[in-house]
């Protein structure tokens, strides 16, 4: 497995030299709408600790991302007025990793409306503001 590498697109993201659209910060993670969402309300999940994914993080970072994952998922249900939440990871390109530094999907659902597509459009960035904010104020 090749090494963690500090140019990654969300580690830009966290330094603020590409932007995003912020739904939740501490010191230990950072959360942001999925440019191309697979649902209303499509967060992504990263701890600020620098692994590649799922087979290089530490034991705690993981811990830490997941109590962060789980309260961002609570609160997309809350705030999107969810039904339920598809969670998904992917290490390693072969699992279908784009980015190479861990994130968590958390991707709001709602009863018979189908997940979309992989990368099948980039959203809107007014809505993304939108939907981050509903997910904020539920947090
Ligand atoms: P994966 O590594 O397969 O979990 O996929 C990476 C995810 O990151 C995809 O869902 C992309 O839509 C998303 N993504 C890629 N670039 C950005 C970006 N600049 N801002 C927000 N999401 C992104």
């Amino acid at each position: 497995m090749s090494a963690y590498d500090d140019d990654n697109i969300f580690a830009k993201i966290m330094r603020g030299e590409i932007p995003c659209v912020k739904v939740y910060e501490d010191d230990k993670v950072f959360a942001f709408m999925d440019i191309m969402p697979r649902s209303d309300g499509h967060t992504l999940v990263i701890p600020k600790a620098k692994a590649r994914n799922l087979l290089d993080i530490s034991p705690d970072d993981l811990a830490d991302l997941m109590t962060a994952v789980q309260k961002i998922a609570k609160a997309a249900m809350a705030g999107m007025g969810a039904d339920g939440i598809t969670l998904q990871q992917f290490s390693e390109a072969a699992g279908g990793q784009e980015v190479f530094h861990i994130h968590f999907h958390v991707v709001p659902r709602w009863s018979d409306v189908r997940m979309r597509p992989p990368a099948s459009a980039m959203a809107d960035v007014e809505d993304l503001k939108k939907h981050a904010e509903k997910i904020n104020t539920a947090l």
